[in-house]
């Protein structure tokens, strides 16, 4: 499974950091996990295309992590892609409302020529294709779930957007990779969100084999997160950036996606 890191920012526009997404590949599956302004964009970058993604995971609706569904659902309206598989939405309670009202605004997002299948998940286990994902809910909105993505050869795990809470743990246990929020150093915590030291605490309990900080704020420009995160774990340390792309399963040494 190959991991792509599609948008390593947040709401706050930087000219290298799009807003939150990620690509996960296997041989047969492509999945995002969120989907905020620009992931489709940096989608094509890695040579994948919405032609055959088969589903997008939301770990919640702030508009960082999904305003891309609106460009999504109005670019597969498009007759280069009539015919093709349907595609899966996968997301907290509220999930049908969001898109619903997507719809009010925007009546051309209605599907044509594919079939849209929304899912609004309960905590726990499901399979997505060759995928097997778990949701667990984190402290962050009313409606946040991290998941977890494992296949024969590999786990994942992204926090999504997180406070302090303790399924983190149970969340990164044993994975290959945990892509955890880090929007702000050490000493300037944001509510709702963690720090390189308290993800670095939740990796070195769960002991997960590799640490990816991302979701970065402005306010990080200038520290040294990885060493900030060294003094808690023990484990390979990867700041993200966009377009980074990582092997899922295996040692995790960061190439440039192609096209980058
Ligand atoms: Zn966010
Ligand atoms: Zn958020």
């Amino acid at each position: 499974m190959k991991l792509t890191v599609l948008g390593s920012g947040t709401a706050i526009p930087v000219p290298d950091r799009f807003p939150a997404g990620y690509h996960l590949a296997t041989g047969d599956t492509s999945v995002l996990v969120d989907c905020g302004p620009g992931t489709l964009r940096r989608l094509a970058q890695t040579g994948h295309g919405i032609r055959d993604l088969d589903a997008v995971l939301l770990t919640h609706y702030h508009t960082d992590h999904c305003a891309d569904l609106a460009a999504l659902f109005f670019a597969l309206r498009s007759p280069t892609f009539a015919g093709r598989p349907p595609l899966d939405l996968y997301g907290a309670p509220g999930l049908e409302r969001l898109v619903a009202r997507l719809r009010d605004a925007w009546p051309w997002l209605e599907p044509r020529g594919y079939e849209l299948r929304l899912h609004e998940l309960p905590p726990g286990e499901r399979e997505i294709h060759d995928l097997r994902v778990t949701a667990v809910p984190i402290r962050h909105t009313a409606q946040s779930l991290g998941y977890r993505i494992a296949t024969a050869t590999g786990t994942a795990a992204f926090s999504g957007d997180a406070d302090e809470c303790e399924e983190l743990v149970e969340l990164a246990r044993g994975t290959d990779i945990f892509v955890c929020d880090c929007a702000a150093p050490d000493g300037a915590k944001m509510d709702g969100h963690l720090t390189p030291g308290l993800a670095a605490d939740y990796a070195e309990r769960a002991g997960a084999r590799t640490l990816v900080l991302t979701h970065f704020y402005p306010e990080c420009d200038g520290h040294d997160l990885r060493a900030m995160a060294a003094r808690r774990y023990h484990g390979e340390i990867v700041l993200a950036t966009d377009l980074l792309c990582l092997d899922v399963g295996q040692a995790a040494t960061g190439d440039p996606a192609p096209g980058r």
